[in-house]
């Protein structure tokens, strides 16, 4: 990057889903963002309804079928979610390479769903369940700011400076 260009920082939204919050690694996931400089300024628990899955998986029935729709929206929905908004630079694109691909046997190890997942694509089509990976984020900026918009108000977010950030680089 030329000198005196500032790179960009971003906020981006991260779901720890239902299969993260019932297997207790949520605090695993969240020490990999942390550990990689990601800000957290916004966080909540919540329990999504049919209305919310619908605005938040808004494209995936045209993308992927409504089948694959209907059973990601009740697996989503079989209990509740911590969402968070991270911000850092470039954190929507980082955050999906923490995260790894969407399928957690072609998820690189290394990744969050490469090292934690205990399903697969084919479990998915074996089990006719929806494909447990146990991260959402944000697939791109334009996404990344109506997902952050959906779940959170602007006084949810918080406005502080990280111990690394006191330093000038
Ligand atoms: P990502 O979450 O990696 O951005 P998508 O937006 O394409 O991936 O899909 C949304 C979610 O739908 C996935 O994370 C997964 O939980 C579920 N899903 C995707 N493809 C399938 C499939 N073929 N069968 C069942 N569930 C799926």
């Amino acid at each position: 990057m030329p000198q005196g260009q500032v790179p960009t920082v971003e906020r981006t939204l991260v779901l720890l889903k239902p299969d993260a919050v019932v297997r207790g690694v949520a605090g695993k996931i969240i020490t990999r963002f942390e550990d990689a400089a990601l800000k957290i300024i916004g966080v909540k628990m919540r329990q999504m309804d049919a209305d919310l899955a619908r605005r938040h998986y808004f494209d995936l029935e045209e993308r992927l079928g409504s089948e694959v729709y209907d059973l990601t929206a009740t697996f989503m929905r079989q209990g509740p979610v911590i969402a968070m908004v991270l911000e850092g630079f470039d954190a929507v694109a980082t955050v999906r390479k923490i995260v790894g691909s969407t399928y957690p046997d072609e998820a690189a190890a290394g990744t969050i769903r490469g090292d934690l997942s205990h399903y697969s694509r084919s479990a998915s089509a074996a089990t006719g369940k929806a494909v447990a990976n146990l991260v959402h984020a944000s697939g791109n900026k334009e996404e990344a700011a109506h997902e952050v918009d959906l779940w959170f108000d602007e006084g949810e977010l918080h406005d502080y400076r990280t111990l690394t950030e006191t330093f000038t680089y």
